[in-house]
């Protein structure tokens, strides 16, 4: 696609997301995450010229060596892959906008003592596997409250601003539905939390229905 093409289907799906959220409410924000994971920084680089600036990318290697490719633009980098402890130091030095994916109390004790030596903050989301589901990283619905009250309480460097999930792995939309619903009942029990990340590029409508107010956004945005 030239860039008036890529421009013509860009707004295509930025009405899609509009659409969904002016179901909910006029008053209702939904920001949009292009997850660049399956991209490369020239695809980066054409997005951010037609007005995207918040890129999402789910490995640290990958999310370093497209934000030091890309350095010249004032783009926004989300982590929302899982974080190996042996990664946390290579990953606080890219200093991420917002880190999605903080999967155990574990993770976040060790983020703590690493924040601290650096004398920094992150906002962070807690991943709730709302689905529970073996093959997904997060904690499960009925400890995610405790957790993040825990992680509040315990964590002072991290800034915990909300939820993010995935949902359900089903052909069923009732139960990834179900799935985003318990996501979002998490969200408004948590105490400050104004981020609730959640949909992808086939079910984002459906989360943006239940609540999410930013969605990561893949294989819709680049045409993949
Ligand atoms: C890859 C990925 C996405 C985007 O997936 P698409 O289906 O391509 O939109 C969103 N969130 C997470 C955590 C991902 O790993």
């Amino acid at each position: 696609m030239n860039t008036t093409e890529y421009k013509i289907y860009i707004d295509d799906v930025i009405r899609r997301v509009e659409n969904a959220r002016l179901k909910v409410s006029p008053h209702h924000i939904v920001k949009i995450i292009a997850v660049s994971k399956y991209s490369t920084a020239s695809e980066i680089e054409k997005l951010y010229k037609i007005g995207q600036r918040a890129f999402g990318e789910n490995k640290v290697q990958d999310l370093k060596a497209k934000a030091q490719e890309l350095e010249a633009y004032p783009l926004e980098w989300h982590m929302i892959g899982n974080l190996q402890k042996n990664k946390i130091n290579h990953f606080l030095d890219l200093h991420p906008a917002l880190f999605h994916a903080l999967d155990s109390l574990e993770l976040a004790q060790e983020l703590q003592k690493r924040l601290e030596a650096k004398n920094m903050i992150l906002d962070t989301l807690l991943q709730i596997n709302s689905a529970k589901e073996e093959s997904k990283h997060g904690v499960m619905p009925e400890l995610a409250c405790g957790v993040y009250k825990q992680i509040q309480n315990e964590c002072p460097n991290i800034n915990l601003k909300g939820v993010m999930s995935i949902g359900a792995h089903s052909e069923d939309k009732e139960i990834i539905k179900k799935s985003f619903e318990t996501t979002y009942a998490i969200y408004k029990q948590c105490n400050g939390a104004t981020i609730c990340s959640m949909g992808m590029s086939g079910d984002f409508e459906l989360a943006i229905a239940c609540g999410s107010n930013m969605v990561r956004l893949g294989s819709v945005m680049f045409d993949k």
